[in-house]
């Protein structure tokens, strides 16, 4: 069960079950009540973080830069409940289906952009968003929070999703932790970190501040 909730972000029963819900336009095939959609935490690391009770500081509102929007399934939540929400995405196929996300959020900024390159959309994104959310499920997941840290306000979060086999399937995911740990360590101070494995097998969630 989630500690805090952001404003914006309630609990709803849908078919019985009591789940986590936002207010907006339904997106992935997610079951609705009236204005509200399930958001469905096997499909979101974020929606797991906030379901295993993670603290991640949201209060809704929030400006947030999110990296690896793929075709919008959690970042459309996020528009939901939050201020601007820039969403960068490098593959040409799901930005497609990101920007019709983005006909009905009006505070939702699809961005077509490699996020180990902020260069090329450090003139679109505002300086000192609040929080960072990171899901690139790619190899070098703590170069590419390091890399991004310069668009995040010193009081801001970093809502990070490791995924252990993105960096290296040989290795025993406690071991890539670690190591991922000790290279945000650089620039950020990890204030929390839960394994997701309830949602997402060799997941680790962590939440950290500059
Ligand atoms: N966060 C999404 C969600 O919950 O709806 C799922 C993201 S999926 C696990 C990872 C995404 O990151 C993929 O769509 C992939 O194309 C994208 N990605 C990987 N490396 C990237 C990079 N360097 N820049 C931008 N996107 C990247």
């Amino acid at each position: 069960m989630s500690k805090q909730l952001p404003a914006g972000v309630e609990r709803h029963a849908f078919d019985g079950t009591d789940r986590l819900a936002t207010r907006g336009e339904p997106v992935y095939g997610e079951p609705t009540d009236g204005e509200w959609r399930a958001w469905n935490p096997h499909r979101s690391k974020l929606g797991a973080m906030l379901e295993v009770g993670m603290d991640t500081g949201l209060e809704g509102g929030e400006t947030v830069l999110y990296l690896g929007a793929a075709s919008g399934t959690t970042v459309s939540h996020v528009a939901d409940f939050a201020g601007p929400t820039y969403a960068v995405e490098f593959a040409a196929r799901p930005v497609r289906d990101l920007l019709e996300t983005a006909d009905s959020r009006e505070r939702l900024f699809p961005l077509l952009k490699d996020a180990r390159k902020p260069a090329t959309y450090a003139h679109v994104v505002e300086s000192d968003v609040d929080v960072i959310v990171q899901d690139v499920a790619t190899r070098g997941q703590a170069r590419v929070a390091l890399e991004n840290r310069q668009f995040l306000a010193d009081d801001g979060r970093l809502l990070l999703a490791v995924k252990a086999r993105s960096e290296d399937v040989t290795r025993e995911p406690a071991a890539v932790f670690e190591d991922v740990r000790e290279e945000l360590s650089e620039r950020y101070e990890v204030l929390e970190a839960r394994q997701l494995e309830a949602y997402h097998a060799d997941h680790l969630g962590i939440v950290a501040q500059p």
